[in-house]
């Protein structure tokens, strides 16, 4: 499997290159647009890991470009931390699914691996388990069709449950990957935002969908693994 990486900033590009060649994957890095969508065009990846701030084009210009080509090669875009925007717009213009800096190295590789299982079909913009449905274009969350209002934190939290639902996330993982704090923080705030999230989204609903597994973190699973 070839991997093309589209990524100007010198340290992320080398370690994201270093750590897909390590998972066994081929992976060549570029650093600005102009190149990225050259190789993109004329060579047959597997996957294109897109950075959106890019000298020459503008990650934007190169999945344009891509697309216009009629290549439908998946793309993770990678943006910037709160940029609602780039990520609606990302997806609209053809993107497969995006990552928000500072990201794991582990979160990318799932999804990298998730993209390539997929294969070349196009991804809806919405995630769903059971009767809990969420639309990443317009941030809607909706239960058995009835609206529910999130905050932007909860929603992150519930993006992330439902995108690795059936699997146990450690309260650590979450802390990092929904407020991007470390390890060693204190974890209380998931612990809170956890029983807010499922106030919202599990008490007036059936089937219940997040559990707490003790000593361990929160799944979010449908009871029959719908
Ligand atoms: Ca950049």
């Amino acid at each position: 499997m070839k991997i093309l990486i589209v990524e100007d900033e010198r340290k992320t590009g080398d370690y994201l290159r270093q750590g897909l060649s390590e998972a066994g994957f081929v992976a060549d890095l570029v650093r600005d647009g102009i190149e990225g969508r050259h190789a993109a065009l004329h060579d047959d990846y597997d996957l294109v890991v897109l950075d959106v701030m890019l000298p020459g084009l503008d990650g934007w210009q190169v999945l344009r470009g891509i697309r216009a080509a009629g290549k439908q090669v998946p793309v993770l875009f990678l943006t910037a931390r709160d940029q609602v925007e780039d990520r609606v717009k990302g997806l609209e213009e053809g993107a497969d699914d995006y990552l928000v800096k500072p990201f794991a190295f582990s979160e990318l590789l799932a999804r990298v691996r998730t993209l390539l299982r997929r294969g070349k079909t196009r991804v809806s913009n919405h995630l769903r388990v059971a009767n809990l449905e969420l639309d990443l274009i317009r941030r809607r969350a909706t239960r058995d069709g009835r609206r529910i209002d999130l905050t932007a934190k909860e929603f992150a939290l519930l993006e992330l449950l439902l995108r690795r639902h059936g699997e146990i996330l450690p309260r650590s993982l979450i802390a990092s990957q929904v407020w991007d704090m470390n390890f060693d923080s204190d974890t209380n705030v998931v612990e809170v935002a956890v029983r807010r999230l499922r106030a919202k989204i599990d008490d007036d609903f059936e089937p219940k969908l997040i559990r707490t597994v003790r000593g361990m973190g929160y799944v979010l699973e449908a009871p029959d693994g719908s």
